[in-house]
């Protein structure tokens, strides 16, 4: 609707600064550069074409039998070389160019001498040939040096592109190599505020403090409070992190330093801390201001770590001068260091020792109502229905870190394109909800009809079983149009309101509906495929964690069998047990997965007929919603139950 009014800069904002170097630089490399390739095509190549043109290397072999048939003429001996001129040639002089000489290597074959007398060759034993001054003068000096200044200007050149693109318009300058007092970090506008961060009412708080901070650093010397000198963000990826930093230098109005951690890493050997110190000597030349360094994480790493050789030096290089001159600046002069990662738990100790990043800003996946309001913050970019819900959105989104949301709306947008229509609506919303969570929508794929009535059972059998559990999501929307992803068809389930607990129960019913896709076509056709694959594996998960990290179990009771690390890029689990431990985990994983598989077996042919109406309706419709589901699903039988089951239908007790 609204398109997005770029917020006006803070009367107080010092602009973006940019350093009055003189810009000699390039030109004035390239003719240099060029004056040397002159000189060397004048002096030097000529010599080079004379000594080698009529020059021809042969083994020590042909030299022998040369020698011995009474081909050659003249011999010279040098050290290392022979050089030897073939008897057809008119002259026996070496020193003419237009001879050719043939080389071999000097073997220092003590038959040679006796060999040669005997062929009536006539020898000698020459200096080594020596190179003229001004030769040598090239070869060891200047090529070297016009080597590398060649070599550096296109590395100064490609990195000085490389962080200006990385940085997204904050970057860096370098000038030649070793000289590091050249590189500037601009402070810059990002021409992002608050008001695009949606949801994060905590982080933004804490970081407000911040920014009032570097605005008034007088009120906060009268009483005295010290505010910290770093502060990290940490958080899954996709959450804001990098906009919460551009959204505190648009409103800081002070001057803001950004690099990326993994900047640092592309560097070479010894620039990684130079730029560190850099960093810190123009932060305090412009102070009070922010310095930023996202992703922290990849310099910031534990150092005893151990990974191997090699690389890690350079990284604790750069560490180790972030540290110093962490502890080195005084916080008086108003300089704060803000960071962000998304694996807090990697990261060095020393760097979170108070005085260095001791405060946390946790920025978590967003709620319900941050939900909503990222989607409407992303909404207002583009052209929607009014009557959108953005509610509904939200609900069916749990999970979904800011970038996923954001995307979720410019795919939606990119539906209406596609479709001619001028607004984005509910529909677009809710198709690029499947689309960013399952992959796209995949029309034309041929699926033959045997198969696509395999896919409606299996999904029927998937929600029948939600539908028929106390403790699991309402089903919001069921389809058996195939997605890129491969993903033949889904089940899509929407909790009603915010969940941060899992039950036994519920983990366990959800382990059933994950199992209900494969039961139905086993119930069904009496056979089974390939289909269920993404199921076993959540199924396997959810049981596994039950066992092994939430207590669930009668045997473990509440014994931690798992570490988990990564906790925000979906948690690595790693097991902390012994082999013995480690095989009855499996075992009871397998049983409870058995159990409820079977469970969800008997729920289903408890439900025979209801399961056949639906998949019939399914069929018909290829997506239907949850509620016309529900409808069906409590409306009276349109069949009676079928022959051969009604026999299991009273015996379940679920
Ligand atoms: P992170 O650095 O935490 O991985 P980013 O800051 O790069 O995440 O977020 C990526 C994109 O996701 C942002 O550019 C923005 O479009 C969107 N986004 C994430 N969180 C939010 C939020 N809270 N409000 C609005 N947009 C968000
Ligand atoms: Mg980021
Ligand atoms: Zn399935």
């Amino acid at each position: 609707m609204n398109n997005n009014t770029k917020p006006n800069r803070p009367p107080n904002y010092n602009g973006p600064r940019r350093p009055q170097k003189p810009k000699k630089s390039l030109l004035y490399y390239y003719t240099i550069v060029m004056v040397c390739v002159l000189l060397f095509n004048v002096f030097l190549a000529p010599m080079i074409n004379d000594a080698k043109s009529m020059v021809q290397a042969t083994t020590y072999d042909t030299f022998l039998d040369m020698v011995e048939q009474g081909q050659v003429h003249v011999v010279e001996i040098t050290t290392d070389t022979i050089y030897f001129t073939p008897a057809e040639s008119a002259v026996d002089n070496l020193e003419n160019p237009n001879v050719q000489v043939y080389t071999t290597g000097n073997m220092n074959d003590p038959n040679l001498v006796s060999t040669l007398t005997e062929a009536n060759v006539s020898f000698g034993r020459v200096a080594d040939p020596k190179p003229s001054p001004l030769a040598t003068f090239f070869s060891n000096w200047i090529m070297p040096m016009l080597f590398f200044m060649i070599i550096g200007r296109l590395m100064g050149s490609f990195m000085t592109k490389h962080m200006a693109k990385n940085g997204g318009g904050m970057g860096g300058m370098m000038g030649g190599m070793g000289k590091s007092n050249a590189k500037v970090y601009e402070a810059c506008s990002t021409g992002k505020t608050f008001k695009d961060v949606a949801g994060q009412d905590e982080a933004k708080e804490a970081l407000t403090e911040i920014v009032d901070f570097l605005n008034n650093p007088g009120r906060y010397k009268e009483i005295g409070a010290k505010m910290p000198k770093g502060a990290l963000l940490v958080g899954p990826p996709g959450t804001g992190k990098t906009l919460l930093a551009k959204a505190v230098a648009g409103e800081a109005g002070v001057p803001f330093f950004s690099i990326s951690g993994s900047e640092f890493v592309e560097m070479f050997v010894g620039m990684g801390a130079a730029r560190v110190r850099d960093l810190f000597d123009q932060a305090e030349k412009k102070a009070p201001c922010i310095i930023f360094i996202d992703e922290i994480d990849t310099i910031g790493k534990k150092r005893d770590s151990g990974h191997g050789f090699g690389g890690n030096d350079e990284r604790e290089q750069t560490l180790n001068q972030l540290l110093t001159e962490m502890d080195g600046f005084d916080v008086g002069k108003g300089i704060v260091v803000l960071a962000a990662t998304n694996r807090p738990e990697t990261l060095d100790k020393a760097l979170l020792r108070p005085g260095r990043f001791d405060r946390r800003i946790p920025v978590e996946l967003p709620d319900l109502k941050g939900r909503e309001a990222i989607l409407k913050v992303h909404a207002n970019t583009v052209k929607y229905d009014p009557q959108i819900d953005f509610d509904a959105i939200a609900r069916a989104t749990a999970g979904a870190s800011g970038a996923e949301l954001a995307n979720i709306v410019n795919e939606a947008a990119l539906r209406a394109v596609r479709d001619h229509r001028d607004k984005v609506s509910q529909a677009d919303l809710e198709e690029s909800v499947g689309t960013v969570i399952a992959g796209y929508q995949r029309k034309n794929a041929v699926i033959s009809s045997r198969e696509r009535n395999i896919i409606a059972y299996h999904e029927i059998g998937h929600a029948l079983v939600a539908a028929k559990n106390k403790n699991t999501a309402p089903v919001h929307k069921i389809t058996i149009i195939p997605r890129t992803s491969g993903a033949l068809g889904y089940t899509m389930q929407v909790e009603e309101g915010e969940k941060v607990l899992m039950s036994k129960e519920e983990a366990f019913e959800k382990i059933m509906t994950f199992t209900g896709g494969r039961a139905a076509e086993e119930l069904v056709f009496k056979s089974i495929t390939s289909g269920a694959s993404n199921d076993i594996e959540q199924a396997t998960k959810i049981a596994r964690a039950m066992i092994t990290r939430f207590g669930m179990s009668e045997t473990f009771d509440m014994v931690a069998l798992e570490t988990v690390s990564g906790q925000y890029l979906g948690g690595d689990a790693s097991l902390a047990c012994s082999p013995e431990t480690a095989a009855q985990i499996d075992r009871e994983v397998i049983a409870m997965v058995k159990d409820a598989h079977q469970k969800a077996l008997t729920i289903l042919k408890d439900n025979e007929a209801k399961l056949h109406e639906l998949a019939e309706y399914l069929l018909e419709k290829e997506t239907i919603t949850g509620d016309e589901f529900m409808q069906i699903l409590k409306a009276p039988s349109k069949y009676a139950v079928l022959s051969g089951t009604s026999d299991t239908a009273d015996t379940a007790d679920v």
